[in-house]
């Protein structure tokens, strides 16, 4: 995983509400992911492209540190791939953590986005 992207040095550097970082349990979590694709025989890079920063929905784990969202390269390129490739993720997901597929109404901005959520 390509992980020293730009997203990952403001995942780690800058802080989000209350003075939080990314919890680093999300960024371990990648990395497992994207060991067991390549396990599984696909060859798809996780890119980490939002942690604390940018403009998330109310009530999003974000600014809490507690989400991250990623792409996967090259674009799986449609929702059935995604999911195909997400679920093969969810093997090795760990009980606290959510994982989701999200992309606008239109159909752009396509991403996953994990989540941990250990209430
Ligand atoms: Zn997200």
């Amino acid at each position: 995983m390509r992980l020293l992207n730009e997203p990952y040095h403001r995942a780690v550097r800058f802080l989000g509400m209350n003075g939080r970082r990314t919890d680093p349990l999300l960024l371990w979590q990648l990395q497992i992911m994207e060991q067991a694709l390549h396990a599984a025989g696909e060859s798809v890079t996780l890119w980490l492209t939002s942690a604390t920063e940018g403009p998330h929905g109310a009530g999003s784990m974000h600014p809490w540190g507690d989400a991250v969202d990623f792409d996967l390269v090259p674009d799986p390129g449609s929702v059935a791939e995604w999911e195909r490739l997400l679920t093969i993720c969810r093997t090795v997901l760990g009980v606290e953590f959510q994982l989701f597929y999200e992309q606008k109404p239109d159909g752009s901005n396509s991403h996953a986005h994990l989540e941990l959520d250990p209430g």
